[in-house]
């Protein structure tokens, strides 16, 4: 990690420095420098320009294991490389290299065999991304939709014992287009989607999960393959596929049933009809993980003061072809994400020009500045946490970090500022820096939200998100560089560049810890259901267990004992591997329960009875 800032152009920024340093006054000359660039160089067409070349089709929606984003990758060095920042990745580059699971492959053998009947893998047989991989046989139990909903009175599984089975279950949920339907009518509960559908077969005992599209509304479907990009490998400790309404008719034949007749049996009174069958099913999956290699781009420009760091932060990288992350699921067109967050890309290069031209002209700041370009943020802010974990810069230095994500749809001057309770000073200063600016701001206090800020707010880094709302087009193929406000991108580049110029022209800011809300999560759809247990996962890819980066004060969580560093290994009798199951266990159980946790600390195993609350 020392090589990479500390590169071969150390010598030339020393020489800098020393410069700079004899220069009485520096902050009134680069303030001065600084409002004369910018009066000179009214360029809003130039950042959007930024916004335009990223957004293009050619880079493939930016999604991670896309040759697109290798190029966008390529691009941004170049460009900072022209502005003649410093490298400040690995091996004297502008690049932090880091390897993902970007999805799955499907391999062989892959196939299902009923009554004597071999289907390989295609048209009537598809292994879910999640599936394990091997070979099972069993006897097969339909569970109609294989949904347990507390919640809405109904239990598919109550009654049957599916130990040691597979479990046949319809897609979607009871009623699904009707209005009237105790799941909420015409919109999917989570009870609906396949991954619950798998934890909750293996926590009733099930080895393996069929899938088959209900006929009622989804006869003839063509069945989906498994996802080839995107977070949905993660396994879910089964063997699952999907299978065509003739395959899963062959197990029903022998007792004279079929799919649409159990179907309708369900919905006319939402109630289940599960039923052993006098079948046993041998599946075979084969899945192979795929990997590729992702890249942070990361430029910097040295300070007067070398042990003092500010880092810019924005996202490039976006959904590639659409994967689970998508809001227009169906559609393969890239996502070019204009918005997400080419915008919040552009507006860093544009203050990294600025800071670049000052520095240039031998006004260096205080700071060293560090611009990064995070990769794999859609994936779980998997770039911004590799660089936290292995920062290429003394990660103490690091005094304060300023996040944009999605600053590209200004409307009615609303500028929407989080983190603003993560360090003491700062509501005093964007006060400040927006009375030239005028925003009209809504602020936040929390340092946790879905986005690049919370990877340093978890190392304890007071951290500020700027961030113009949400839209509908967000993520999907829609978000598209011509419905960028140009001036107001620019105008929030040009209030990050002054927040960040008071924030280098005075002492260290004070961190503090923030009072949590969840404005954040709801705008982006992350909103909870159910009962609230106060974690912070951390959302690094990890299996065998959720890590904590922290608890929430005052929270259930930490009233329990649970603590950051923690490993959730069991929640309340279900089995932890991955952040899934964690969402899936904290789905079925209700606010005032109490739970056992498990978790790994130190190496050991250890429980905790915790009280869930309500989600604040
Ligand atoms: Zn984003
Ligand atoms: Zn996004």
């Amino acid at each position: 990690m020392r090589r990479g800032l500390a590169g071969g152009a150390v010598g030339l920024a020393v020489l800098l420095l020393a410069g700079a340093a004899r220069t009485p006054a520096p902050h009134r000359d680069r303030s001065q420098f600084l409002s004369e660039y910018e009066r000179a160089h009214p360029d809003s067409a130039a950042w959007l320009g930024f916004v335009r070349t990223l957004a293009d089709p050619r880079f493939e929606g930016r999604g991670p294991g896309t040759a697109g984003i290798d190029s966008a990758a390529a691009w941004l060095a170049r460009e900072m490389n022209h502005m003649k920042l410093l490298p400040g990745g690995e091996e004297g580059g502008y690049f932090q290299a880091m390897e993902v699971t970007t999805g799955v492959e499907v391999g062989t053998p892959c196939a299902v065999e009923v009554r004597g009947k071999r289907t390989e893998v295609g048209d009537s047989f598809q292994p879910l991304g999640f599936s394990t991989n091997g070979t099972l046989r069993a006897p097969i139990v339909f569970a109609g939709y294989g949904i347990t909903a507390p919640g809405y009175d109904y239990d598919d599984y109550a009654g049957i014992d599916v130990h040691d089975q597979l479990v046949l279950v319809m897609t979607n949920e009871p009623g699904e287009m009707d209005s009237l339907s105790r799941f909420d009518g015409s919109v999917n509960t989570p009870h609906a989607e396949l991954r619950t559908k798998a934890i909750n077969a293996r926590e009733h005992g099930a080895l393996g999960l069929l899938v088959v599209n209900g006929p009622r509304y989804h006869a003839g479907e063509p069945l989906a393959k498994p996802r080839t990009e995107g977070s949905g490998y993660m396994s879910s400790g089964l063997i699952a596929a999907r299978i065509s309404e003739a395959i899963a008719g062959r197990m029903l034949e022998r007792l004279g049933l079929t799919l649409a007749g159990l179907q309708s049996t369900i919905d006319a009174h939402t109630r289940p009809h599960s039923v052993a069958l006098p079948e046993s099913v041998t599946i075979t999956v084969t899945l192979r993980r795929t990997r590729a290699t992702i890249k942070n781009v990361i430029g910097w420009i040295p300070g007067v003061d070398s042990t003092r760091t500010l880092v810019i932060g924005a996202h490039y990288d976006h959904l590639g072809f659409g994967n689970e992350g998508s809001l227009a699921p169906d559609s393969h067109l890239p996502h070019l994400g204009a918005d997400d967050n080419a915008s919040g890309v552009a507006a860093m290069l544009g203050v990294a020009h600025e800071q670049a031209a000052a520095w240039r002209a031998g006004l260096p700041p205080q700071h060293n500045w560090v611009f990064c370009a995070f990769t794999g943020e859609e994936m779980g802010l998997v770039g911004s946490s590799h660089f936290v974990y292995q920062p290429t810069r003394p990660l103490e230095s690091v005094e304060a970090m300023l996040n944009m994500d999605m600053v590209g749809r200004l409307r009615d001057n609303k500028l929407l500022v989080m983190g603003v309770g993560t360090a003491s000073e700062f509501p005093g200063l964007i006060e400040r820096a927006n009375r030239p600016a005028g925003f009209a701001i809504k602020t936040s206090t929390d340092g946790f939200g879905p986005s690049d800020h919370s990877s340093f707010y978890r190392r304890k880094i007071p951290v500020l998100m700027l961030f113009t709302g949400a839209h509908a087009d967000y993520h999907k193929p829609s978000d598209t560089w011509d419905k960028i406000n140009e001036t107001g991108l620019f105008r929030v580049g040009r209030f990050a560049g002054a927040l960040l110029d008071s924030l280098d022209a005075r002492p260290r800011v004070t961190y503090q810890q923030a009072q949590g809300d969840s404005t954040m999560g709801r705008i982006a759809g992350g909103g909870g259901y159910g009962a609230y247990l106060g974690t912070i996962p951390d959302y690094l890819q990890t299996e065998g267990g959720v890590l904590l980066s922290g608890v929430r004060a005052g929270g259930p969580a930490e009233r329990a004992g649970l603590k950051g560093g923690d490993v959730i290994v069991k929640f309340d009798g279900v089995r932890i591997d991955n952040i899934y199951d964690y969402t899936f266990a904290l789905r079925s159980r209700k606010p005032g329960q109490q739970v056992r946790i498990t978790v790994k600390r130190a190496g050991a195993e250890q429980d905790f009875l915790a009280t869930l609350g309500r989600r604040p």
